[in-house]
């Protein structure tokens, strides 16, 4: 082994992100959660109108133009809002600003696997608490593990299941360090926790316009929370860390509610028609307030599915890990989408040839 790496990360696995197939290639892509329909109309003006002079010049460095949008779209000040490269950035940034060797990160299992992977690079302690059967917050148990910081994403990945706000409150007020809860799928849910940044300064909630304004490639995301949290995640960020172009598209995309509003709509009208027919199939299907669903085969063969769709070019996502292995993931597409997924598990045998077991 060389010495170029920290020991820490010489020891720790790379995150792995859902298969991404080279473009062109013709798969119905139901593994990382995308949105199926295209980025709002006018956002995609702005981007076909992109003044050289935006991108000769720095970028302004807190995302001014798209701070004031989010201010106005949700009604909080805009010094309470921090943008970031991808909420996957503000993930980071908090974990670099708060949490060193020693101090320790917490979260309910299973969840988002990025957030270990951060806490890994920052070589810091790990408590992670396994949610029940019911995805019931094990509030004692995150309380008393008392974390620097505690990740709750709410609506969470994979399970797709939303924490109710009482037990976040609870969490944030019995807590010393601070409670990030991750709304990435907020736009698909039936509540929030945004309330909470007003009551509790260790609370910050992070968004992104990867999910609900299908602007995953763009990378733009933002938190909200009181200015004396975000005084020091703004130390520890990048000095130019939004790029005029994400800044100018992403501040039409999140302008264009009623757009959004109607891309959402389709979204759960479809999730609702997948989880029937899937039913009607013998999957096991969790409620969902995302844009995708958290399913059981009847055989619990899920690695076998996952094989057999990816070979007729359907990727869902599936979890080799100890709770999920018998699971899938998959994403919410457009309807023609979902019915050749429908038909396609329709075909395949439900009890695998011995020669195809795997
Ligand atoms: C997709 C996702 C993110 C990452 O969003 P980006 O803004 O694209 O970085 C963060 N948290 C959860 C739970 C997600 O599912």
């Amino acid at each position: 082994m060389t010495n170029y790496f920290r020991s820490n990360v010489d020891a720790m696995a790379s995150y792995v992100p859902g298969e991404q197939p080279q473009r062109g290639t013709q798969f119905i892509k139901l593994n990382s959660n995308e949105n199926p329909y295209p980025p709002s109309p006018a956002a995609l003006a702005v981007l076909q109108n992109i003044d050289g002079e935006w991108l000769r010049r720095y970028p302004e460095p807190f995302g001014g133009e798209f701070r004031q949008a989010v201010s106005q779209v949700l009604g909080v000040p805009s010094d309470w809002i921090i943008v970031g490269n991808g909420s996957d950035e503000l993930l980071s940034v908090v974990i670099r600003a708060c949490v060193e060797p020693g101090r320790r990160v917490v979260y309910p299992m299973p969840t988002y696997v990025l957030y270990r992977t951060l806490v890994q690079i920052q070589n810091a302690d790990i408590t992670e608490v396994v949610y029940s059967e019911d995805y019931s917050l094990p509030l004692k148990e995150l309380i008393a593990a008392n974390g620097s910081v505690t990740f709750i994403a709410s609506p969470n990945s994979p399970s797709g299941h939303i924490v109710p706000i009482e037990d976040l409150r609870k969490l944030a007020s019995q807590l010393s360090g601070v409670l990030v809860i991750d709304e990435a799928y907020v736009d698909f849910a039936e509540e929030n926790a945004l309330a909470l940044v007003k009551e509790y300064e260790n609370v910050i909630v992070i968004r992104t316009l990867s999910k609900g304004y299908s602007l995953a490639g763009l990378r733009l995301g933002f938190g909200v929370a009181n200015p004396k949290l975000l005084h020091g995640l703004f130390k520890v960020k990048d000095s130019y860390n939004i790029d005029a172009i994400a800044c100018a598209v992403g501040t039409a995309a999140i302008t264009d509610q009623a757009y959004k509003n109607a891309c959402v709509a389709k979204i759960k009208a479809s999730r609702i028609q997948l989880a029937t027919d899937l039913k009607q199939l013998g999957f096991r299907v969790w409620d969902s307030q995302t844009n995708f669903l958290l399913v059981q085969p009847p055989q619990g063969n899920a690695e076998y599915l996952y094989q057999k769709l990816k070979e007729q070019r359907i990727l869902i996502r599936y979890f080799k890990q100890p709770g999920l292995d018998d699971k899938l993931r998959i994403t919410i597409g457009t309807e023609e989408q979902n019915q050749t997924l429908v038909k396609a598990l329709s075909n395949l045998p439900i009890f695998p040839d011995e020669s195809e077991k795997i």
